[in-house]
């Protein structure tokens, strides 16, 4: 609601905006570290004087208790509500890899995987093979054809690759055919709505080909296919808010779901954080008025329940805070995608703290960024796509709502 409003009211002027994604960053508290989330025990002396200065709250990145996926979770801090506007994970592989998807394309991910004898899965990821094998592997792939359908395969990073099949009439009702675990037979191509039977042809076209392609090789003798999506347009961020944004992020499934927002995308040199701050400021310099930068690692060490990691990489983001406020951004705000509790090892429904810094705020309400005072901040609790409307207003860019 607030984001329809905020697209209507969006002026095509005003001040510079960041937004810098920690993935993962929720946590909660954790008895053998004093009760402490990572956030709170983190030093991190930059966020907080930002924190002083502005003004924390919390966003719900679906809804309350909704356990919610990267891509939903991005979306939604981009002024997208997720539940509206769904976004399968082939789409944003192929998206992330820089693939011109085209409106109708049915994208899936592709998972090399090690089948033993009889095709039982030893390995569903072929023991993360070198981003070369892949590549190589994809290139002996490229050779498949069905008639009627136009067939892409694209590496994208160790053990992962993407397919894109283009033609008229594609379903993205198919089950994956990776059941999940080890020492199970890959599932058939199934249909989980009808109208589906033109692709499920497709797709085991497919699978029998590349099965025979990769008979025999090693580590690397199957795939797996997952997360099945037919691309659909959608309206970009300058559409919906009168925006120039630019995306700078390390993996292909952020700069996916960027570029699916209408986000040019900025290369970080090197590929770190360092490098992720030259690149803001570069863009910003190009006249983009929006950046959203995204730090993985927060989230990767969360999901291996390692909280000491997750503490460091807050460390290291905090410190590549003083770079971020040279490159002249008017509003910068901090958050996640969703929270990565170190003691649940998975993605959880819990509220994500937004800091906010520039702007007329609230300030002076709280002091350090954690998840304990943005429950009490001075933004509040509200819906993940409604943060763009409180980053455009404290950049000046929305308009009054009536007379
Ligand atoms: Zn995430």
């Amino acid at each position: 609601m607030s984001a329809d409003l905020a697209s209507q009211l969006s002026l095509d002027h005003g001040g510079k905006i960041l937004l810098a994604i920690m993935d993962g960053i929720g946590d909660i508290p954790i008895p053998q570290f004093g009760g402490l989330t990572p956030l709170e025990k983190a030093n991190t002396p930059n966020m907080d004087k930002l924190t002083s200065d502005g003004a924390l709250g919390q966003h719900l990145p679906v809804a309350r208790g909704i356990t919610p996926g990267s891509g939903p979770g991005h979306l939604a801090v981009f002024g997208y509500d997720p539940v509206k506007f769904l976004v399968g994970r082939g789409a944003l592989a192929a998206l992330g890899i820089g693939f011109q998807l085209q409106h109708g394309d049915l994208a899936a991910r592709i998972n090399f995987c090690t089948l033993g004898e009889n095709k039982v899965i030893l390995d569903r990821r072929a023991g993360r093979i070198s981003t070369e094998l892949c590549t190589e592997l994809v290139e002996s792939l490229k050779g498949i054809t069905i008639p009627g359908v136009e067939i892409f395969v694209e590496p994208v990073k160790e053990h992962r690759a993407c397919v894109i099949f283009r033609s008229k009439g594609l379903s993205d009702s198919i089950h994956d055919t990776d059941p999940g675990l080890v020492g199970e037979l890959p599932l058939g191509v199934i249909a989980t709505a009808k109208g589906a039977e033109f692709t499920v042809g497709v797709v085991e076209d497919f699978i029998s080909q590349s099965s025979e392609i990769l008979r025999g090789k090693v580590p690397a003798n199957g795939l797996l296919l997952r997360g099945f999506a037919l691309h659909e347009e959608m309206p970009t961020l300058t559409d919906r808010f009168k925006l120039n944004p630019a995306a700078v992020a390390l993996y292909p499934m952020y700069r996916g779901v960027a570029s699916l927002a209408g986000m040019e995308q900025y290369d970080s040199v090197p590929a770190d954080l360092s490098g992720e701050v030259k690149a803001a400021k570069k863009a910003v310099m190009d006249g983009k008025d929006f950046v959203f930068l995204h730090h993985k690692y927060t989230d990767s060490s969360g999901e291996d329940g390692d909280y000491e990691r997750k503490v460091r990489e807050i460390e290291k983001f905090d410190n590549a805070i003083p770079g971020l406020l040279e490159c002249g951004f008017d509003v910068i705000c901090i958050t996640g995608d969703h929270s990565t509790p170190c003691p649940m090892k998975l993605h959880s429904w819990h509220p994500v703290p937004v800091l906010i810094y520039g702007g007329p705020q609230r300030a002076g309400w709280s002091a350090r960024f954690t998840e304990r005072e943005a429950s009490v901040g001075a933004l509040g609790t509200f819906h993940g796509h409604e943060l763009m409307a409180l980053l455009l207003a404290a950049a000046g860019r929305l308009a009054k709502f009536g007379a």
